[in-house]
């Protein structure tokens, strides 16, 4: 048997769904792609990520041969319906950049090892990040979707790719770099509340997931905690992530049937049955460590964000019985609590939702907690 054919069975015994292999040829207009879009990636371009430097493997280890690209699919459970629309089922999955002492991060390192056994040097994320999306339609085990995801066949764009450049000489599968959507097929494009999606184009900036995570305070190079109210309001009940341009494809059709048949896992049925977004508006070390932080790891350190997002889906939901738990959070005493709990109240409207903001107005100390009340006063029916 051959070293490739080696490694993808190892790979496969491991649980990943597929595996390839390409070269460790560099990927010029990736390179270009975000340089022309400065202003979309600078978070990106200029963090410890370091995606430019992933364009070019043998820039960063001369040596590289080849890249070996994973796909797992985590579309093997099915999802609780009180946690689908507030939190992307791939944070569910709980196997996205997972640490190696639990189940999603031992089988990642328990193939970094097998690879470093067999001789191989090797690197991977997140210290080194090859375009993954590039690398695994070079291998040929995904397609694109215009909106952007990597497609592989059974779990459509339910799955997480990860690549790990080697320096051994493997051989190497033919490119799938297509995209087998239906012709004149926009249904992803048009389900984007926010606009971000063109074909094959995405403005992260305007994407729901990026502004429930991505947006705090010196998290990466150009971020901060601010959300455009005009996002808040397409945010709707998102508190982590966002599925809909997934949902909208008919590509996932099948898969999506299917998880909606699985029943959850225990694990996910138990954060389910706690799931309150009052609680999370309100959140206490002890509901943030047992119901958010086993499910939502990867990007949100601190409590702070996840109680903003709260109070935008709160505020979104249409339900004035939310006003007294909003009111409660407008004399909290992190100020972007406030801020948006105002937000939240003016967007509600209604009476108890004036009378708890006009309260607040002369009492507030922090000038953008400030503005909030003010622009939440302005709208407040
Ligand atoms: S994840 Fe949501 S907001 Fe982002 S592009 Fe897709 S539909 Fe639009
Ligand atoms: S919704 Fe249509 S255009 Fe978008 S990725 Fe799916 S098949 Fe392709």
């Amino acid at each position: 048997m051959s070293l490739t054919q080696e490694i993808k069975d190892f790979a496969l015994d491991l649980g990943y769904h597929d595996v390839g292999v390409t070269t460790a040829d560099a990927f010029p207009w990736y390179a270009e792609e975000l340089q022309s879009r400065y202003s979309s990636y600078n978070y990106l371009i200029e963090s410890p990520l370091k995606p430019l430097e992933g364009t070019n493997p043998k820039g960063v280890m001369p040596e590289a041969k080849s890249i070996i690209c994973t796909v797992y699919d985590y579309s093997r459970e099915g999802f609780p319906a009180e946690l689908v629309g507030t939190i992307g089922r791939l944070y569910q999955s709980r196997s996205y950049n997972q640490s190696s002492s639990r189940i999603n991060g031992a089988r990642r390192q328990l193939f970094i090892d097998y690879l470093q056994k067999r001789g191989m040097q090797t690197m991977y994320g997140p210290e080194f990040n090859v375009p993954e999306r590039l690398a695994s339609a070079r291998a040929g085990v995904t397609t694109y979707g215009r909106n952007n995801f990597a497609y592989a066949k059974g779990p459509g764009s339910f799955i997480i790719l990860m690549a790990f450049t080697v320096d051994a000489e493997l051989e190497y599968g033919s490119p799938t770099i297509e995209a087998p959507c239906p012709k004149d097929c926009r249904l992803c494009v048009d389900a984007c509340p926010t606009g971000a999606l063109e074909p094959f184009r995405l403005e992260p900036k305007k994407c729901i997931a990026y502004n429930t995570f991505m947006t705090q305070d010196n998290f990466r190079p150009h971020t901060s905690s601010h959300i455009p109210p005009e996002i808040r309001v397409e945010m709707g009940s998102w508190i982590h992530g966002c599925d809909l341009c997934q949902e909208a494809c008919p590509r996932n059709r099948t898969r999506l049937k299917v998880m909606e048949a699985w029943p959850a896992s225990s694990f996910l049925n138990r954060i389910a049955e706690q799931f309150d977004l009052r609680k999370v508006l309100l959140l206490t070390d002890e509901y943030f460590e047992t119901v958010l932080r086993p499910v939502m790891y990867n990007y949100i350190r601190h409590k702070r964000y996840f109680q903003r997002n709260a109070a935008i889906a709160l505020g979104n939901s249409g339900d004035r019985s939310h006003v007294p738990y909003l009111a409660q959070a407008l004399e909290h005493s992190d100020p972007l609590v406030r801020g948006y709990a105002a937000w939240g109240l003016g967007r509600l409207g209604g009476q108890d939702a004036r009378t708890a903001l006009e309260k607040a107005r002369p009492v507030e100390t922090d000038e953008k907690a400030s503005q909030e009340i003010e622009a939440a006063l302005a709208i407040a029916a």
